[in-house]
């Protein structure tokens, strides 16, 4: 973040573009180019994600990065606002997707999508060097890693989360407030959250409490970004948009807490990581493999198996071996559908795409 101090003064355009915003009291000119000297790692690009890279981009920060593992599906599109039905029928991945859109919203804007897991070897390499992280993810593991990773690398991060029609927020400074391990390793606080049973793919998710969530989300990264902490809100917020309840609380900082207190980054150390991972609906993710994938070979290989439905793009090679979709993307990396038993899926990916 530069100090404030204005080095590169906005151009005429920039001021005219911006204009509402500087002409908000708390942010004024000199937020402005803050703004623009500012950069912001998305850290999933679904429904949170994609909304609050829409704001933050809008809002002209200066750079972001976003970081994805998944492609778009149609059952997305209900909530995840910056895809559309050719993103979906091309299977692009998320990153990808949301970084040619994002261009096109604000071209000066420098934009870069990562398709990629965000694992304990990769953190410290993706998101050193940035301004502030969002939560963009979809489960407690990858949460916990990113709580990790922000306090050792002193970067703050807001944390949120959305299921059904309700959700919460709360921002995270390092040495300030309290973490996320804060809030939930208390008792059984860990493994209430981590083994939460309800998902957005077991009881759905409104796209409203989604947008709702990711706004409050995106003003407190836009605050910190400015260079006005002092109107961070400070507490867990959380609402229901379907009971039209709100509730903010004080959250304190823990003592004795594993993360923010004693530095025990388990999760960066990657104790706590597999190489296969449950992610959502009915599928598991497999990413082992250390080396890069020829996807062309692959699909010509593939079409003399038993493989059906083979398509691929820049980034990713897709088929199905009924009742299984398997999505292989350039790294090795896989999502294997139609099951949530790693054996299944290790034999799947062992026998099409190899080791
Ligand atoms: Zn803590």
């Amino acid at each position: 973040m530069n100090d404030g101090i204005a080095d590169n003064p906005m151009t005429p355009e920039e001021h005219e573009k911006y204009s509402r915003q500087i002409l908000f009291a708390g942010i004024g000119e000199a937020g402005q180019e803050r703004l623009l000297g500012a950069s912001a790692v998305l850290i999933g690009c679904g429904a949170l994600g994609t909304v609050a890279g829409n704001l933050l981009v809008r809002a002209g920060v200066g750079r972001l990065r976003i970081i994805d593992r998944d492609f778009v599906e149609s059952s997305n599109l209900q909530r995840q606002t910056l895809f559309d039905e050719a993103d979906a029928r091309a299977a692009l991945p998320k990153a990808v997707a949301a970084e040619r859109r994002l261009r096109a919203i604000n071209s000066g804007v420098e934009i870069e999508g990562v398709v990629s897991d965000l694992t304990p070897r990769n953190a410290a390499e993706l998101l050193s060097g940035f301004d502030v992280l969002l939560d963009g993810t979809d489960n407690f593991e990858t949460r916990l890693l990113l709580n990790d990773a922000a306090l050792s690398l002193n970067i703050p991060w807001i944390y949120a989360a959305v299921v059904g029609s309700y959700g919460l927020t709360m921002t995270i400074r390092p040495g300030e407030t309290a973490c996320l391990a804060c809030l939930i390793e208390h008792g059984e606080g860990l493994a209430a959250a981590a083994g939460s049973e309800a998902t957005c793919d077991t009881v759905g998710v409104l796209n409203a409490a989604v947008g709702t969530i990711a706004s409050i989300e995106s003003a407190e990264a836009i605050k910190l970004l400015a260079g006005k902490p002092e109107a961070l809100h400070g507490r867990l917020i959380a609402c229901d948009v379907w009971t039209g309840q709100f509730q903010s609380i004080r959250v304190a900082r823990d003592p004795g807490c594993r993360a923010c207190a004693r530095r025990d980054f388990r999760f960066l150390a990657g104790e706590a990581q597999p190489h296969l991972t449950l992610c959502g609906r009915d599928s598991v993710q497999i990413h082992e493999r250390g080396r890069r994938l020829d996807l062309g070979e692959l699909a010509r290989r593939l079409a003399a198996a038993a493989a059906t439905e083979v398509r691929y793009n820049d980034f990713l090679l897709q088929f199905r071996v009924p009742p299984y979709q398997l999505t292989v993307f350039a790294d090795g990396r896989a999502i294997i559908k139609g099951t949530k038993d790693p054996a299944v899926a290790r034999s799947l990916y062992a026998r099409y795409i190899g080791a």
